[in-house]
């Protein structure tokens, strides 16, 4: 049976997976959410002598049901390869009472990996299925993480081009490293005279530029959009959870149909809700806990039902979490308010025009599978430091915040049920905060040399992510004015 999937803002609107992938975003501003989430058809003893590829096939053909066997299977195989550092694609760890499932074994060491590794394989076929003829352009301004994993996820991809804009003094060294050294003949790296906002705002203008599109039209490009509000990112985030569950199973660690718990490190909402959707398909899941940092803004909706952005944007060691506009929480509250486009809408552009939307008391009563909770800074410092002193194992800063609420759950509750946290990113993409939170020495270091301590009091390797930029030639040196940015890709694509 064909899988639909109906914008969040107006239930009239339509369309079939491969469709929503190539769209990202609904015309009306809504999300594409599925019409019902699939059940979890197969049996946990089948599911546990799965690989990670086959899990992502059983999960990932029940959503995506336009895509054929051979399709999905051959962007799969494509995407979850060599390009992870172990074959079990998302290990889980055993530390200090809890199951670590490390997202962070991909291309740039980030859990970005999970779906960016997959979602341009899965855009070619969308664009095939659809008898689109024209070269797909992906346009992404970047704070620092999504850019790498994109362009790692695209380079080289047939089909394909992308542009990634990111602010040329915002990010830091090793993230800028990482991206101007991106190899392959389809990308291209700016940075702007600007920060981030401007870098989103131009991107946006650009998309939004039917003269441009004509233009592009007729040269034989489309633009598309690689953000994690794309149905082609939460989908593969499924996978991992059901994949985790199963693993746990196979190694006797959990009883069949034995109730988890699930912590994740939380910024957008896309990999709780992936978490979420795991659930909703039969996943014996009991709590979802949603674990934020300063930026607390969903501890204080989870609180109180009141969603209110109007505050000030804190700068944390968990970058990738310092988010003020969940964007994937408006897939939770369509479906707390019953699947009813005109409350989402309304709640929706409370936000946009006020800042603040309040749902109402029963929709809050379908909140009860989610615990959320915050971490401040010196207690995220003192959990990697604990962590470490204890087991010798070492967690980056956004994990960190995931394990501290998972202590605050416990001693909330006293619920002692197993649980697994999502680690989401590798410590040694954050080395300076993970190393001086250790007690290691920092000043006059360079990120290289602060890597190789790491790696000394962990017992852990270097990733190769870190080896091969440390010598890595620039192959991107474009900076451009903000005004610019249009100019600068219509050059890029020789139009
Ligand atoms: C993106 C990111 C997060 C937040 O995930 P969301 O899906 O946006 O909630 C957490 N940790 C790391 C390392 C990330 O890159």
């Amino acid at each position: 049976m064909e899988l639909l999937y109906r914008s969040t803002r107006d239930s009239a609107v339509q369309v079939t997976a491969s469709q929503a992938i190539l769209k990202g975003l609904s015309a009306d501003g809504g999300l594409f959410v599925p019409d019902t989430i699939p059940a979890l058809d197969v049996d946990l003893d089948d599911l546990a002598k799965m690989d990670y590829q086959e899990t992502a096939y059983a999960v990932m053909s029940r959503f995506l049901t336009d895509f054929t066997e051979e399709e999905l299977k051959d962007c799969i195989r494509k995407a979850y390869d060599e390009k992870f550092d172990t074959p079990e694609i998302a290990p889980l760890a055993k530390a200090d009472g809890a199951y670590y499932l490390e997202l962070f074994h991909g291309a740039t060491i980030a859990f970005k990996d999970m779906a960016l590794s997959i979602l341009p394989h899965l855009m070619t076929v969308s664009a095939r299925k659809n008898q689109v003829k024209h070269e797909i352009v992906i346009l992404t301004a970047t704070s620092g993480d999504t850019g790498k994993a994109a362009l790692a996820g695209f380079a080289d991809v047939p089909g394909t081009r992308i542009v990634v804009f990111y602010p040329k003094n915002g990010v830091s060294p090793i993230q800028e490293k990482q991206m101007v050294t991106q190899k392959g003949a389809n990308v291209k790296v700016i940075g702007i005279h600007g920060n981030f906002d401007d870098a989103q705002s131009g991107v946006k203008a650009i998309f939004g530029d039917r003269e441009m599109e004509r233009e592009m039209a007729e040269a034989g490009f489309q633009f598309s959009s690689a953000n994690s509000i794309n149905i082609g990112r939460l989908v593969p985030q499924i996978v991992y959870y059901v994949y985790a569950y199963a693993k746990l199973y196979a190694n006797g660690e959990i009883e069949k149909n034995e109730k988890i718990n699930i912590v994740v490190p939380t910024g957008n909402f896309g990999n709780i809700l992936a978490a979420y959707y795991a659930k909703q398909m039969g996943l014996p899941v009991a709590k979802l806990i949603c674990a934020s940092n300063e930026n607390k803004v969903l501890f204080d909706f989870f609180q109180t039902g009141s969603y209110d952005r109007n505050r000030e944007f804190i700068l944390t060691s968990s970058p990738s979490m310092d988010i003020l506009i969940s964007s994937n929480l408006e897939r939770l509250i369509y479906r707390i308010a019953g699947s009813d486009d005109r409350t989402d809408a309304e709640l929706m552009k409370n936000l946009t025009e006020k800042g603040v939307y309040e749902i109402t008391p029963a929709m809050r009563e379908k909140l009860h599978d989610f615990y959320g909770n915050f971490a401040a800074e010196d207690e995220t410092a003192r959990t990697i430091r604990g962590m470490y002193e204890k087991t010798g194992y070492v967690i980056d800063p956004h994990t960190a915040v995931a394990s501290c609420v998972y202590g605050k759950y416990k001693a909330d509750t006293a619920d002692e049920t197993k649980t697994v946290i999502a680690s989401t990113a590798s410590p040694y993409k954050f080395t300076r905060s993970v190393m001086s939170a250790v007690g290691q020495e920092c000043e006059g270091k360079d990120d290289f040399q602060l890597a190789d301590e790491l790696s000394q009091i962990s017992g852990t390797e270097v990733p190769k992510a870190v080896e091969e930029i440390r010598t890595a030639p620039v192959l991107h040196d474009t900076v451009v004015e903000i005004a610019d940015m249009k100019a600068a890709v219509k050059e890029f694509l020789g139009m």
